[in-house]
């Protein structure tokens, strides 16, 4: 069974392994693939983690998203793929 979940930024309804999870960590906005992260989550799906800005993500987490901290998303999404 499918666990479908909505990406946050284009709110479209997609299956969770085409989602990538993003956690709020210290701060920063980690990519969590491996192991659950507890603290606030949300799905984005690939799509939208390219074209994601700082500021819409700083809305979704309520936190200050820098320019560097979603670039370490964006390699943390090409890590994730590649390792599979
Ligand atoms: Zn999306």
């Amino acid at each position: 069974m499918e666990v479908i979940r909505m990406c946050v930024a284009c709110r479209q309804r997609k299956p969770q392994k085409q989602l990538l999870r993003l956690v709020k960590l210290n701060n920063e906005i980690v990519v969590n693939s491996k192991q659950k992260l507890s603290g606030r989550g949300a799905y984005l799906c690939s799509d939208c983690i390219n074209k994601v800005n700082t500021k819409h993500l700083s809305k979704i987490f309520k936190t200050n998203v820098s320019e560097e901290n979603l670039e370490k998303i964006k390699e943390g999404m090409i890590d994730d793929k590649s390792a599979k």
